[in-house]
């Protein structure tokens, strides 16, 4: 048995070219005894759980053994470290690039820069470049892009030269802006021809800006692994020879003796020695209902403790607990996506010796055949690389991501991953989670029945108390005194229905039992008491045909039951349970009309499961209850394997790993931090229909990218042959980038 503790790390990969590197580093970093890892290729990304123990250069060394680079992210928590180093080379970019295309474009701005450069050098006896009279406007563009062309723009070339055999887009920016560059220190050096220096810088601009922008929109899934062990506390309170310590949750060991206090989580998985509470498990095993604990009680590591304390000695630690068991399925299941990213690749590999062997024909054709100059010839070839370079391409999805993740925002739908665009055109199977995701989760008032017969048994003096009123008042004063959910949800109700606040007296409260106290009503100090039906019957006269009925109905219901009792006669029981959102039944409703099957796959008793999985119109035949969460991750897996394209919703930790391995996943805001992690699109509102409206919002964002994709194309294309026949200068070309790139922007901008 480990008891070692399990840490999540976060390393940066460099040097993979194409998916199929994904498997290779996997499979070489999951050789490592207790490391499960997962590498995402579009963030550039090693994610995995190891033992704390094991050196971060063990797996570094790992990676380097496949044949790749990695990094450790020091900032584990901040998957976002990317999009830092993006914003600052776009800083960067524009700070040369700006200055440099301004001064190339304002021709009548020359003599004068021209003049007073002039002047200046020779005031301080400065030493001039060749042909200053003429090129200092030149060189000065030149002065301000080389640092742009050579350090801001440095990845783009080196990740050009580690992919020298595989090219890939880099390659062409990265050809294109030096072949510019070089051209145009020689052109002005020799003062022959025309310098292109900022066509150079404009290009690079405009690839660094996607790049940016791309960052921005991929704010990757990748936590998934930090929050589900955030999950955990990171401290315990151990009993060590009689005494409470505090020690870190990493040096529990089986066998220990902790404290649970009430309000917070239970640090790992135990049994219960001493003490009774209620436990919400709804996150961990959906079961919507809290469930009571008492000595011997089996409980969750990660569960929330509501109202008592406990004794728990643990029986589970690290990476044996019910959560990292989660948790790796979790990153299985991340893993197994294959990334659409891997179709850009595979054009580029094609695009990228296209355009260079026509740029090498064209200059060879103009220069040796066409019998022109050298000049002409080097700048049609520039033209061809420049025209080839794909910056409307490299903006056409990021920026239709960017605008969607904006009008989503407003309404309440983040959308995380790009890759699951795609899956909401062709999703036929919707598989959803029961509390928390078809519910509200929250327990509240379903049911409320009076004794009518009950003032018989108590008496003339009664007669005038017993109304509604008061018996709602007196549940209020017990209930209010608890922070059980159940009882929240009576108190809840019994002001709703417009209970007075009365003076309570010698209040007992008894975990697992109920609340008594005397409350004064008018005068009249019966002994109230709620609690369950069992502990109740205890001190009470037998319950009569009415009670017994209601308590049976609320049981078959699997609703939490609670009964009233003055002075020992049962006047009252109050059923609570979870509701149905409001809007359940029409969203699904709104599914089977778009041709969408549903099914409920819940961790809850099958009596609730059902109940509600009728309330909202999923058939019998597909509701699954006692799911656990291998059980919900099979389900999607099943369907997958039968052909289906599945959308998975959910809200609990126990939903995560169905929500990594479906097609596309929806989270509700209200949920785990894991749920949402391993989801393609979190839910901000806790309204059902949002689910509607994030559908279309996918559609209509890929039909946004097919578009700025197509025109992208179609611009090289079409801009290819015009610049090989020479029938367009490299300032032609780079107006035409920008204004295609300009185009790529405004057209997602019509994304509503
Ligand atoms: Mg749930």
């Amino acid at each position: 048995m480990t008891t070692e503790q399990l840490t999540p790390l976060t390393f940066s990969i460099s040097g993979m070219t194409c998916s199929s590197c994904v498997n290779s580093i996997e499979r070489a970093v999951n050789e490592i005894p207790g490391v499960s890892a997962s590498v995402n290729f579009a963030s550039e990304t090693l994610h995995l759980l190891a033992p704390s123990s094991l050196d971060a250069k063990t797996i570094i060394k790992q990676v380097k053994s496949a044949g790749y680079e990695a990094r450790l992210l020091e900032d584990q928590s901040n998957p976002a470290l990317h999009r830092k180093g993006a914003a600052r080379a776009l800083i960067a970019a524009a700070l040369f690039a700006i200055p440099a295309v301004a001064i190339s474009m304002v021709m009548s701005w020359h003599p004068a820069i021209n003049e007073w450069l002039i002047s200046t050098f020779e005031s301080y006896s400065w030493p001039q470049p060749p042909h200053a009279d003429h090129n200092f406007v030149s060189w000065l563009v030149l002065a301000i892009t080389t640092p742009l062309i050579l350090f801001v723009a440095w990845p783009i070339h080196r990740s050009a030269l580690r992919n020298i055999f595989h090219p890939t887009m880099d390659t062409l920016v990265s050809l294109g802006a030096f072949s510019a560059y070089f051209w145009s220190i020689y052109a002005t050096y020799s003062n022959t021809g025309e310098p292109y220096t900022e066509v150079a810088a404009g290009v690079l601009f405009f690839v660094i800006l996607g790049r940016y922008l791309e960052s921005r929109a991929k704010r990757r899934a990748s936590s998934a692994l930090s929050s589900l062990l955030a999950l955990g506390e990171k401290e315990v309170a151990v009993m060590r020879a009689g005494v409470e310590v505090i020690i870190p949750i990493s040096q529990l060991v089986v066998g220990d003796e902790f404290v649970v206090k009430p309000g917070s989580r239970i640090a790992t998985d135990g049994v219960v020695i001493s003490g009774y509470s209620s436990v919400d498990n709804s996150m961990i095993t959906g079961e919507s209902v809290p469930v009571e604990v008492a000595p011997g009680s089996r409980i969750i590591g990660s569960a929330m403790n509501n109202n008592g304390r406990l004794l728990v000695r643990a029986t589970r630690v690290g990476s044996d607990t019910e959560l990292a068991r989660i948790t790796s399925m979790v990153v299985t299941a991340q893993g197994s996506k294959t990334p659409i990213q891997a179709k850009a690749d595979k054009i580029a590999a094609y695009f990228v010796p296209i355009v260079t062997v026509l740029a090498a024909f064209t200059f060879e054709g103009w220069y040796l055949f066409g019998g022109k100059s050298l000049t002409y010839s080097i700048s049609t070839a520039i033209t061809v690389l420049v025209i080839a370079c794909p910056c409307a391409l490299g903006l056409a999805t990021p920026i239709a991501l960017l605008v969607a993740s904006g009008r989503g925002a407003q309404r309440g739908i983040v959308l995380r991953n790009p890759r699951a665009l795609e899956a909401s055109q062709t999703i036929d199977v919707v598989v959803l989670d029961k509390t928390g995701t078809l519910t509200e989760g929250e327990m509240s008032v379903r049911d409320f029945t009076l004794s009518p017969s009950a003032s018989k048994v108590l008496g003339s003096e009664f007669s005038n108390l017993l109304t509604e009123k008061n018996i709602l008042s007196s549940a209020l004063a017990l209930e209010s005194q608890s922070d059980h959910p159940t009882a929240k949800s009576i108190a809840t109700f019994a002001l709703a229905q417009g209970a007075a606040q009365l003076p309570v007296d010698q209040l007992t409260q008894t975990p697992g039992v109920g609340v008594a106290a005397r409350v004064n009503i008018s005068g009249k100090s019966p002994v109230v008491l709620i609690g369950s039906p069992v502990s109740v019957a205890h001190s009470c006269i037998p319950f009569d045909a009415e009670i017994t009925a209601a308590i049976e109905k609320a049981e078959s219901n699997s609703h939490a039951v609670s009964v009233l009792a003055w002075d020992g006669v049962a006047l009252a029981v109050f059923a609570s349970g979870d509701i149905v959102k409001s809007d359940a039944a029409a969203t699904l409703q709104e599914l089977h009309k778009r041709g969408i099957t549903t099914w409920l796959v819940s961790g809850d008793n099958e009596q609730s499961a059902s109940n509600i999985g009728s309330q909202v119109g999923i058939a019998a035949t597909h509701i699954i209850a006692n799911a656990l969460p291998e059980d919900k991750l099979a389900k999607v897996k099943a369907m997958q394997e039968q052909g289906h394209r599945v959308l998975m919703i959910g809200d609990g930790v126990n939903d995560a790993a169905a929500l990594a391995q479906a097609d596309l996943s929806i989270a509700m805001g209200s949920g785990t931090d894991v749920a949402m992690s391993s989801a393609d699109i979190t839910l901000m509102r806790p309204q059902l229909g949002a689910v509607i409206e994030a559908l279309d919002l996918s559609k209509k964002t890929l039909s946004t990218i097919k578009g700025n994709l197509t025109w992208a194309f179609a611009y090289n294309v079409i801009g290819l042959p015009i610049a090989a026949l020479g029938l367009a200068t490299p300032m032609y070309a780079a107006a035409a980038m920008a204004i295609s790139s300009l185009f790529v922007v405004s057209n997602s901008l019509r994304l509503k």
